[in-house]
């Protein structure tokens, strides 16, 4: 997967695409799985890189929603079950199963949470991850012994599926591409073309690496861009009601000595009315999310001060070292792509969780649903646009087709078991020169030939690319991921300088010149301040 094969594939074609998607992230992506490997022919073109909006900046769980079984959504939580099931089979290098344990200090809590997690692992049929039960207070603290003790009584668990977002992106992307789809990461889409009737029939779009603008002509064009969908409707009919209501989320991430043990932490209802989770991810410890209405969507959303505030008050509620600012390593934001439920007369709604709306200009919009659902979204997706587009009817095939990299021993290969089958070669890579096997930094797994392997084979274009979604060095330690300017940031305790490492490699690996490789850091420095708390 590289961006000359896919201008290559562009320019040797001439005639419309069946469908081309816009948006990269886990909805867009899918699509795009989907509707090449049923056999139509499809263009997908994301502005930023692959990942870059919410589909990076998940809690990483591939779950039912133990929190819509209690609004009684049953239909909702089976059809999630199904698809997390579905995700371990066909990912298995990218996704596991986690203990979740829901700590009790009321003496009502373990018969009425017990209850509902073993209805949430009986709907997971044949489906299921592991069996739900109640745990003594000592069964609790084995699983969590960095819980508060203080009133404990005991906890129920269950389990779910956990994964890496970013990651499986970029396999799903390569995933996308091997079934015969054209992707581009740095390609905006400017404006939608239409035919004399005022149907869409095509966008135009612009190249954010040199600038050249150029149109592509398509059967149906379907709006993935989660967030920002209502920015690309109004481009097709500058009357259209607003489908989005943004919220934002936001994660801290501290170092694993706050969560020990393998377990994760769920905590049902936080003062504000939500779940939180304290998660062990990648050798760290993630706690999150908040849910605070935003007015409208940016791609480089900033954490709250008042979010951080509660994070780290209520993870202080329930572990016996109570985090503070000094301890994040990074905080990142993520924006929900909710759906509004009124305003808009002719959705389809297909499940209670995603969205599929057709404008009158034929412009197919999809959101909402959730990063465990993406294929399910994407399968009713291609079949709403094919059915729209007059297209040969074709028949989904996902339900069994395997992501990149598929293996299902990958716990071998060590750090780089989230590459799946593809660890072989990068290991290749460190035989063939022994620089390549060096670490980038010493408080991250992570080494040069990943740098090399993420520009030369998973589209990586930048220095952000590789520290925020090849590697997720900037979402686990941003303030490792950073190259460190004291006059920029007064806190400069970061042993070791990753970004100029990362910029040589990509220098040589591009093609970079100086001012290239100065203005990439530059760039990343920019991002990376949005990760690091300041003191
Ligand atoms: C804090 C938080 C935690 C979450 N946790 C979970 C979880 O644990 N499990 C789960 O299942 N779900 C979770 N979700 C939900 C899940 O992350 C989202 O539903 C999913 O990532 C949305 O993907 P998307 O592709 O629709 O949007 P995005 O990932 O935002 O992708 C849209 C893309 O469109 C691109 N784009 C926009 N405009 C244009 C244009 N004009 N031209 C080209 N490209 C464009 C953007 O750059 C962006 O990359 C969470 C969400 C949040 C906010």
């Amino acid at each position: 997967m590289n961006r000359n094969e896919m201008w290559r594939r562009i320019e040797a074609h001439p005639t419309a695409w069946d469908m081309i998607v816009v948006g990269g992230g886990a909805t867009g992506v899918g699509v795009a799985i989907d509707a090449a490997s049923r056999g139509y022919d499809v263009l997908l073109l994301e502005q930023s890189d692959f990942g870059k909006g919410t589909s990076s900046r998940s809690t990483k769980l591939a779950h039912g929603g133990v929190r819509y079984l209690e609004q009684g959504n049953i239909g909702l939580v089976m059809e999630a079950l199904k698809e997390r099931g579905l995700l371990l089979q066909n990912a298995p290098h990218l996704v596991r199963d986690l203990a979740f344990i829901v700590p009790n200090y009321d003496w009502w809590e373990a018969p009425f949470y017990g209850l509902g997690l073993k209805l949430y692992q009986l709907l997971a049929g044949k489906y299921g991850f592991g069996t739900s039960r109640i745990l003594s207070r000592e069964e609790t603290l084995e699983h969590l012994p960095t819980l508060k003790t203080e009133g404990l009584r005991g906890g129920a668990v269950y389990y779910d599926g956990q994964f890496d977002d970013a990651r499986l992106l970029i396999h799903m992307a390569t995933t996308a591409f091997e079934q015969g789809a054209t992707l581009l990461n740095y390609v905006e889409v400017t404006g939608l073309t239409k035919d004399a009737q005022g149907f869409v029939d095509g966008v135009s779009a612009r190249d954010a690496e040199t600038g050249n603008e150029f149109r592509a002509a398509a059967k149906v064009v379907i709006n993935a861009t989660g967030a920002f969908s209502d920015l690309l409707r109004l481009k097709a009919e500058p009357a259209a009601a607003p489908m989005i209501v943004p919220s934002q989320g936001i994660h801290l991430v501290f170092d694993s000595s706050f969560l020990q043990g393998q377990s994760a932490i769920m905590v049902p209802h936080t003062s504000d009315g939500r779940v939180l989770f304290a998660i062990p991810w990648h050798g760290h410890t993630l706690v999150g999310t908040t849910d605070t209405p935003i007015a409208a969507a940016t791609l480089e959303p900033v954490a709250m001060e008042e979010e951080i505030e509660f994070i780290l008050a209520t993870a202080a509620q329930y572990l016996t070292k109570a985090p503070t600012h000094d301890d994040v390593l990074s905080v990142f934001a993520g924006i929900r792509p909710l759906v509004r439920a009124t305003g808009v007369a002719n959705t389809a709604a297909l499940s209670r969780d995603h969205v599929i709306h057709i404008d009158r200009s034929g412009l197919v919009t999809i959101s909402g649903g959730k990063w465990t659902t993406y294929r399910r979204m994407a399968e009713d997706c291609v079949d709403q646009a094919a059915t729209l587009a007059q297209l040969p009817e074709k028949p989904c095939v996902t339900q069994h087709l395997h992501i990149h990299g598929f293996h299902d021993a990958a716990k071998q290969f060590g750090a780089l078991a989230v590459y799946g089958s593809d660890a072989h070669q990068i290991r290749k890579l460190m035989e063939t020169d022994a620089q390549l096997g060096e670490p980038l930094h010493a408080a991250l797994p992570y080494v040069k030939a990943e740098v090399i392997w993420g520009a030369r084979r998973e589209m990586a274009r930048s220095v952000e690319d590789v520290l925020a979604r090849r590697t997720r060095a900037l979402f686990l330690n941003a303030r490792a991921a950073l190259a460190m300017a004291p006059a920029v940031f007064l806190n400069a305790r970061a042993a070791l300088a990753m970004a100029p490492a990362v910029a040589d490699l990509m220098a040589s690996e591009l093609g970079w010149d100086e001012i290239t490789r100065s203005k990439q850091l530059a760039a990343f420095r920019d991002v990376a301040s949005n990760y690091v708390l300041h003191l």
